[in-house]
């Protein structure tokens, strides 16, 4: 790797480095290659030819611009933080560059010179937490939190607002578990924990969190709480906003410990006003969190819906007579095929076409069989066929594996990209219909958009989009087209702009029209109290 002006005087990282790999999805150890059968199909459906594909990039051949900050800036940075918690090497800044969306994925294959933060930091505590902002604000540097990375709508882009220079805030330092109360059941934990060591942790003592997004193995609790994450066992534990009992953040103004008691008449509630605040209010440091006991069962059934319209009710009707899943999730017939022809097989069970819908159940013994004979009753009288227990093990076996899949599809030269949205029950298909002809609308009718219901709620649920197509022209483009169209399908749909991806750079632009002017000025009176000078996250979230 070289930086413009540093040409040839590559150096190793300084500090450790972010456990993914800079240029894909996660552990490089599982990526997983594309078969000829596949990608003969991607071919014949899609069109996709890997010629039209950029190359990933040797890491050593990637230009950087070259950090902007000054020996006085980095001396007064080194202060706040200790020496050692301190780099300008490009080795260090490249891995902190952006997030893990398509457009993160594929800028990292540019041969043009790449923009990164101008210095990484490592803070270890509060203190220094402060420090680093005070001195970032009395020398005007941009400050942008990092928890795991896995951000994929910009909100980790480097980008300066009206300042010189950039700094990544590195949290992975605050990994501990602070406390645990078990009468109450709530633990505090470090804001730099990643999911799989905050459960270990909490396992340790026979407890869980139970928040496993698709990014669980490498995002943080500080970025749950920063984004409103949703995990897949939403529809048991809720959404991770849901759990948080107390935070504590540290802005630029001071301190706050925010959440005193289960529940408060003290006025609005604080910490929803830093829960999606997605570092552009304060950093996170500690979260206060519900917690339970590990389940000691677990019940598995999968479904089959003859179509989506008639699984979305049964999944409806699941949720408004509150029968207990952990786990409740219905892929539409295009997701339902493309995933039966990557699998052949879905769990050793022969699925033929329609909806396969997945329950898993938690608890006791008897709760979690309780709660499954009550679901399954609403289920087959809502026209499901049961495919057995094996569909929704296969499911949950391979549930984090997915995404090493895009890096494939990449490579192949297919573009690959999810989006969400939510809305109520009454019009989610009218959504779901009108998302789907705006992508394919931008991407060609040969293009496939493949969607599941993974978050329910009495009242509505989210709709999670994927969507291939083969690469044409530059693929930045062509994502950025079909992401707008299906932005304003959700704006004039009665959809959110973002059900737990959160705003960061990429959806800044429709915030104004999500939550109104109005809304727009008290989110920017909030930040001129606790950011005067406006270095956390600009051009993130505000409009
Ligand atoms: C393959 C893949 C699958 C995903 N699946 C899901 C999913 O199932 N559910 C879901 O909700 N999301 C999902 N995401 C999105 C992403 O994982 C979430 O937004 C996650 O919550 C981000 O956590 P993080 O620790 O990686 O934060 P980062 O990506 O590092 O940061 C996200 C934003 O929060 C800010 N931030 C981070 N930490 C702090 C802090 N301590 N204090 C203040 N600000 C902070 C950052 O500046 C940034 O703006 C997925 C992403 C990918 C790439």
């Amino acid at each position: 790797m070289a930086s413009e002006t540093q040409a040839g005087q590559v150096g190793g990282a300084v500090l450790p480095l972010p456990p993914m790999k800079w240029d894909a999805w996660g552990d490089p150890a599982l990526a997983k290659p594309l078969s000829e059968d596949i990608k003969g199909l991607l071919t014949a459906f899609l069109g996709v030819s890997a010629e039209a594909a950029a190359a990933p990039l040797a890491a050593e051949d990637v230009v950087l611009r070259p950090s902007a900050l000054s020996p006085e800036d980095l001396a007064a940075l080194a202060a706040a933080v200790g020496a050692e918690h301190v780099s300008a090497a490009d080795a260090d800044r490249l891995p902190r560059a952006g997030g893990k969306s398509t457009p993160d994925l594929l800028r990292r294959r540019s041969r043009e010179p790449q923009d990164a933060p101008d210095a990484v930091l490592l803070p270890g505590n509060e203190e220094e937490i402060a420090a680093v902002l005070a001195v970032c604000a009395e020398r005007r540097i941009a400050v942008v939190p990092f928890g795991g990375g896995t951000s994929v709508v910009g909100g980790l882009d480097p980008l300066r607002g009206s300042f010189a220079s950039v700094v990544s805030l590195d949290l992975r330092r605050l990994d501990a578990l602070h406390s645990l109360d078990e009468v109450s059941g709530e633990a505090v934990l470090g804001a730099g924990l990643t999911g799989p060591r905050a459960e270990e942790l909490l396992a340790e003592h026979g407890w869980e969190l139970g928040h496993f997004p698709q990014s669980f193995r490498f995002a943080t609790i500080g970025g749950f709480a920063a984004t409103r994450s949703s995990g897949q066992d939403s529809a048991g534990h809720g959404r991770f906003d849901d759990m948080v009992r107390g935070l504590r953040v540290v802005t630029p103004a001071g301190v706050l410990d925010l959440g005193r008691a289960p529940a408060s008449a003290a006025g609005p509630d604080l910490r929803e006003l830093f829960l999606g605040s997605e570092g552009a209010f304060g950093v996170i440091t500690r979260v206060r969190l519900r917690i339970h006991p590990l389940p000691a069962a677990k019940v598995h059934e999968a479904w089959s819906f003859p179509d989506f319209a008639t699984g979305a009710a049964a999944l409806r009707a699941v949720e408004q007579q509150g029968t207990g899943p952990t786990v409740l999730r219905l892929s539409d017939e295009s997701e339902t095929a493309v995933n039966l022809a990557m699998t052949e097989q879905i769990g050793g069970e022969q699925v033929t076409g329609g909806c396969l819908a997945v329950t898993v159940f938690e608890g006791t013994k008897e709760q979690a069989e309780a709660r499954h004979e009550r679901t399954r009753a609403v289920l087959l009288a809502a026209g499901g066929t049961s495919l057995g227990a094996g569909p929704a093990v296969a499911w949950e076996h391979g549930r984090f594996s997915a995404p090493y899949l895009r890096d494939a599809l990449l490579d192949a030269g297919a573009l690959c990209e999810t989006l969400e949205t939510a809305t109520d029950w009454a019009g989610l298909e009218r959504l779901k219909t009108a998302v789907t002809a705006a992508l394919q609308g931008e991407l060609g009718s040969g293009s496939l958009v493949l969607c599941h219901i993974s978050h329910v709620y009495p009242t509505g649920a989210s709709l999670y989009f994927t969507v291939l197509a083969a690469q044409q022209g530059d693929p930045i483009t062509q994502w950025d087209a079909a992401k707008r169209a299906a932005c304003e399908a959700i704006m004039a749909n009665g959809g959110t702009i973002t059900h737990h991806h959160a705003v960061g750079a990429d959806h800044r632009p429709w915030m104004d029209r999500e939550i109104g002017d109005l809304g727009v000025k008290i989110l920017r009176a909030v930040k001129d109290a606790v950011d005067p000078v406006g270095i956390l996250n600009p051009g993130k979230l505000i409009p």
